[in-house]
């Protein structure tokens, strides 16, 4: 029987799943995915963890109990230092393990692999990948197709994010459903900076992808924009921010604003978090010092009420179709 592998669908699921999967799956392992996120999922999540945890970690944590309660033989709870060179993701996920292991008792054995790309993809992550695949295998030649599927994966899902496609979509896309870009309906275009894991967990944002298309808008994402944009805004600011994701927030955020590509712009951050609370400053002002692309700010936590979210997004759209008529 093949060896059952959890992964929580939190945090970087939005962004690596393609690759995780096909690394255990070429292993021979089953992947054991935990559902969307739900109330007990939130809750269990909120009281498992340290008050001071931001919204998204809590929400992990809830995945991580939902899993143990599925009986798999191990959970997926990676230590991801860096994505890119010289730069790091934030403190939370280097020592995302360490957190859930000192919180959680009596959950399945972690896998705990890191992920560093600080000095670009040298010998020590392809030792880090074997010791992983040892887990499963003794077959050095297994571990490397490994490798390979799971570089294939995320290159063919990271296209379909580049060609216009939502994380949700290119997801399901990559598991064989046909999905095609939504067509831009030439009305409203709106930017949506944030962190994956904020802007495509449905249930933590109130659905917040649906409602902007509902009141007819189509929506642009910093996964969307070619690097070359993001490097242009990033490169705007006096100092280079050494947070992957917030560097990509920062330049999407300004790209969309200097270049007039988009008709609005909502920002998305979680509340408890400390980049995020630093990058939204630094968005928000030059937005309002500019004052031509409308932005709206919106952070979320736990309590956050869906009826306020509809009333501020309501109001977002009216102003920016009353915009266009004057
Ligand atoms: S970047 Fe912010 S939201 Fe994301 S894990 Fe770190 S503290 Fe949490």
């Amino acid at each position: 029987m093949a060896i059952k592998i959890g992964v929580p669908r939190a945090l970087l699921y939005y962004n690596f799943y393609p690759a995780w999967k096909a690394f255990f799956n070429e292993l021979g392992a089953e992947v054991v995915l935990s559902p969307k996120t739900n109330k007990k999922i939130v809750d269990d999540g909120v009281s498992n963890t340290v008050d001071e945890a931001c919204l998204p970690v809590k929400v992990f944590f809830g995945h991580v109990l939902n899993l143990k309660e599925k009986g798999v033989d191990y959970i997926f709870v990676p230590r991801i230092v860096s994505v890119e060179k010289k730069r790091y993701l934030c403190a939370k996920f280097l020592g995302l393990p360490d957190l859930v292991r000192a919180s959680l008792s009596d959950i399945p054995p972690l896998i705990d692999m890191e992920i560093d790309l600080y000095r670009g993809y040298n010998r020590m992550v392809g030792r880090e990948l074997d010791r992983i695949g040892r887990i499963f295998t003794r077959d050095r030649k297994k571990i490397k197709r490994a490798e390979e599927a799971a570089i294939i994966a995320q290159s063919t899902y990271e296209g379909y994010l580049k060609s216009g496609l939502l994380p949700g979509e290119a997801l399901r896309k990559i598991e064989g459903a046909k999905v095609a870009k939504k067509p831009d309906n030439g009305l409203l275009r709106i930017g949506l900076l944030g962190h994956s894991y904020n802007l495509m967990d449905e249930y933590v944002n109130m659905n917040i992808i649906k409602k902007v298309e509902d009141f007819g808008g189509t929506l642009v994402t910093a996964d969307m924009l070619k690097d070359s944009d993001i490097e242009y805004g990033a490169s705007c600011y006096p100092k280079d921010m050494f947070w992957t994701y917030g560097r990509e927030m920062l330049g999407a955020g300004r790209y969309m604003l200097d270049s007039g590509t988009v008709d609005g712009v909502i920002i998305i951050t979680a509340f408890g978090c400390g980049p995020d609370s630093l990058i939204k400053e630094m968005v928000e002002r030059e937005y309002k010092r500019r004052n031509t692309v409308p932005l709206l700010s919106l952070t979320i936590d736990e309590h956050t009420g869906e009826a306020g979210v509809i009333t501020r997004l309501e109001a977002f759209m009216d102003l920016l179709r009353w915009k266009e008529v004057v």
